[in-house]
């Protein structure tokens, strides 16, 4: 496995992406920008990462951050568990390390939100500490390289390739790691890879074999879970009801109200009386859509719901909705305005 890090890392010298987290860049920054790349593609980070970071620019500013600002600096970035524990583990840095980015790989993985890939790249890259950071893109490197059918979505061979390159890791960890990424990201890609650009072609059996593109060995994908949900926007002319929700997916984020099936207007109607007790005397159907997220797919039927009366529920106006609640998209989308 050595024979790959001199041609890596020469390639990337020459063909490294320019990113605004890479180069002379804080521990902190490195962390917020890992954090926003779970998941999400780096261009749909770029415009988000600034914006953070002038609002919160260390751990001490996040960890003291309104969760209204923080879910309106996220809003559109999904999956809002990151978001929280964003918050969680600045709470963290600052009471246990003194707003310091802890160096301990331990200490790191032990902290919210962080996994073994995100300890190894930030770790790596602010620390220069010897550690893998591996994710799918190197995992599809490694498998191409060797043939390897050991299915990668298992933390086994997540662990057993973290140990493999860990034993061969240059004095420029860091500089490895994003040259592994770099690799997996822009020439060994998932449905495409370019093998005659590529500077492992050389040392890669999957490439000799003509079975690029039948590795990485995957088990099938979990089926997704189907929802139907009746979304309802209650108001009473100027202002409309959200309230955390209780459960499942996007849990404790403010929301419409969802009953979990659909439902006819004299049953919203019902639902909501027995419910929240309000008294609703007219509904309107908004639209109707879905809404995907990595294990569900919401199938949604919206209304608007009119009330004289909201109670002592929370309620927001329109302007306050769309301008400081970080409404996340799967309500945002089925708006009534
Ligand atoms: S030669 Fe092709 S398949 Fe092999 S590592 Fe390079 S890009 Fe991937």
């Amino acid at each position: 496995m050595k024979e790959i890090v001199i041609p890596l890392l020469t390639w990337f010298n020459q063909n490294k992406r320019d990113l605004p987290w890479r180069g002379d860049v804080s521990p902190y920054e490195i962390y917020i920008s890992e954090i926003m790349l779970q998941q999400t593609k780096v261009e749909a980070v770029k415009p988000y990462y600034h914006r953070f970071l002038n609002k919160a620019s260390n751990f001490f500013m996040l960890a003291n951050l309104e969760d209204s600002e923080l879910y309106k600096l996220w809003e559109g970035l999904g999956y809002y568990s990151r978001a929280k524990n964003l918050k969680k583990c600045a709470q963290e840095i600052v009471n246990k390390y003194n707003g310091e980015f802890p160096k301990d790989y331990k200490d790191a993985i032990n902290l919210p939100g962080i996994g073994m890939y995100t300890a190894g790249a930030i770790l790596s890259r602010a620390y220069n500490e010897k550690i893998a950071a591996v994710d799918g893109n190197v995992l599809r490197v490694f498998s191409r390289l060797y043939l390897d059918d050991k299915d990668i979505l298992k933390d086994t061979t997540k662990k057993y390739y973290k140990e493999k390159i860990e034993k061969i890791i240059p004095d420029t960890p860091g500089m490895f790691n994003e040259a592994l990424m770099d690799l997996g990201a822009t020439v060994c890609m998932p449905k495409i890879a370019l093998c005659d650009i590529c500077p492992l072609s050389s040392f890669c059996k999957a490439k000799r074999e003509n079975l690029v593109l039948d590795y990485p060995k995957k088990k099938e994908k979990m089926e997704k879970q189907y929802l139907e949900y009746s979304m309802i926007f209650i108001t009473d002319g100027n202002k409309y009801i959200l309230l955390p929700k209780e459960d499942g997916v996007l849990k404790g984020l403010q929301a419409p109200i969802l009953i979990n099936s659909f439902l006819m207007d004299y049953e919203i109607i019902d639902e909501i009386k027995n419910k929240y007790n309000i008294d609703i005397y007219n509904v309107e159907f908004i639209k109707e859509g879905k809404h995907i997220f990595s294990h569900q797919l919401w199938n949604i039927k919206a209304y608007l719901c009119y009330s004289k009366d909201l109670l002592n529920y929370n309620s927001y106006t329109k302007d306050e909705i769309l301008n400081t609640i970080g409404l996340p998209t799967a309500y945002k989308k089925f708006l009534p305005f």
